[in-house]
């Protein structure tokens, strides 16, 4: 399954090369991982036994600065998963204009099944087998799948014990009372909103309640679930890895929300009808489709069955290159993930400001900065992708590798050399 990623994620590389006037030499170093590290982790379990968890960095690339992605818990978790998603940061920092590279980590663990005491050895544990690896000029994480605040708090009060300094922009997604910034816990879902909104015109122009399912109920998920629905829109259906919860009038968001934080999972909602099978939320009469899960959720199998009219990809690499083809065919938009979830990198990059000058901006100066950021470069994949008439993710990776391209051109290219310099 994940070289299968890995493999996909290679074929969007040559796809926006195609498209665009790169140097061979900015291919050839973006073909792989600028270094990979693999750990294994020990953990003192509550009853006493010790387990060793494998555990993943994957620095892709550091051109345009330090390597900056989250670290993921999950029992799927392997190094090509790792390196695939270090791929998509490099390429969403560059689009976002970010000034860093791309990184990602992750942990081969169920958290489900962990105490909290032993999600806090893990997470001490991590850091301090990839402390040498990381730091505020190097290798940024921050959270992503199952890692939360919290992990990030531990996360960064192990550095600073190892350190023997604080060193608050080491880790970003950390809690406001230890240097998190205003807005990170609802950016990624908020920056999602203000990309659909700056399509609206474009994409929904006729609609006056658009129609929205939501696939994974987790923080994006359910951030973006009441940000619609305070703004017009009917979500109709969320699911999470439970259960999918269907109603075509709209769901009350909150109450599903709240049922959620009570149980742990969606099952038995307390509103909708429970679907029998919750893939096929995937085929819902809907106008927008937001998988907020995990990749491959839409596939070759099952991109046939989509309705909707956009896709918005809200996790990391939720539609194959497959199924692209076939929404494509179909005429449904697909809004990528390097553009769709690019809002939590972007608070992350303003807490990492904050951190490094000693600053907390209020929420205003964030949610402004946030969405003038995403309106901005929402705008231009969409006039790249009219200019080109191509899809919006062609376009979105054509200005990401644009700007790789010319900060590794800038570092000296064969043309340079060979023409004696000057
Ligand atoms: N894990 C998030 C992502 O995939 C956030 C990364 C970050 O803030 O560095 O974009």
């Amino acid at each position: 399954m994940s070289d299968d990623l890995l493999r996909d994620a290679g074929r969007r590389l040559d796809a926006a090369c195609e498209l665009s006037d790169v140097s061979d030499e900015t291919l050839t170093r973006l073909r792989q991982p600028a270094s990979s590290l693999k750990v294994s982790v020990p953990v003192r379990m509550d009853d006493g036994s010790l387990r060793i968890f494998p555990g993943y960095r994957v620095r892709y690339d550091s051109t345009r600065g330090p390597a900056k992605g989250g670290i993921r818990y999950h029992p799927r978790v392997d190094v090509d998963e790792v390196t695939t998603l270090a791929f998509w940061m490099t390429f969403k920092t560059a689009l976002m204009d970010l000034p860093f590279g791309g990184g990602k980590g992750g942990v081969t663990v169920d958290p489900k099944g962990l105490s909290m005491a032993e999600l806090e050895r893990l997470s001490r544990g991590y850091v301090a087998a990839v402390a040498d690896t990381i730091g505020p000029d190097v290798d940024v994480p921050a959270p992503d799948v199952a890692t939360n605040e919290l992990v990030m708090g531990w996360m960064a009060d192990e550095y600073a014990k190892i350190r023997r300094q604080s060193v608050p922009a080491v880790i970003t997604g950390k809690p406001l009372a230890v240097g998190g910034s205003h807005g990170r816990s609802t950016a990624t879902s908020d920056g999602a909103f203000h990309v659909l909104h700056t399509l609206r015109e474009q994409l929904l122009a006729d609609m006056e309640s658009p129609r929205a399912a939501i696939q994974g109920f987790g923080n994006a998920g359910a951030n973006l679930a009441s940000a619609l629905s305070d703004h017009g829109y009917r979500v109709v259906a969320v699911s999470d890895s439970s259960a999918a919860v269907h109603d075509p009038g709209g769901l009350n968001i909150e109450r599903l929300r709240e049922h959620k934080n009570q149980t742990g999972a969606l099952t038995a909602p307390p509103v909708g009808e429970e679907l029998t099978d919750p893939d096929d939320l995937m085929g819902l009469e809907v106008d927008v489709l937001i998988p907020a899960a995990l990749e491959g959720a839409i596939h070759e199998a099952n991109a046939e069955q989509v309705k909707a009219r956009v896709v918005l990809e809200v996790a990391n690499g939720p539609v194959t290159s497959a199924a692209d083809q076939i929404l494509d065919d179909l005429g449904v938009v697909v809004v990528p993930d390097i553009l769709a979830n690019a809002g939590g990198v972007t608070v992350s990059w303003f807490e990492w400001i904050q951190n490094r000058q000693g600053d907390r901006w209020d929420p205003d100066t964030v949610n402004t900065r946030l969405e003038a950021r995403m309106v901005k470069e929402t705008r231009n994949v969409a006039q790249v992708a009219e200019e080109r008439d191509v899809p919006l993710r062609s376009a979105a990776y054509v200005v990401a590798l644009e700007r790789l391209s010319e900060a590794m051109d800038a570092t000296g290219t064969a043309a340079i050399f060979s023409d004696g310099g000057g």
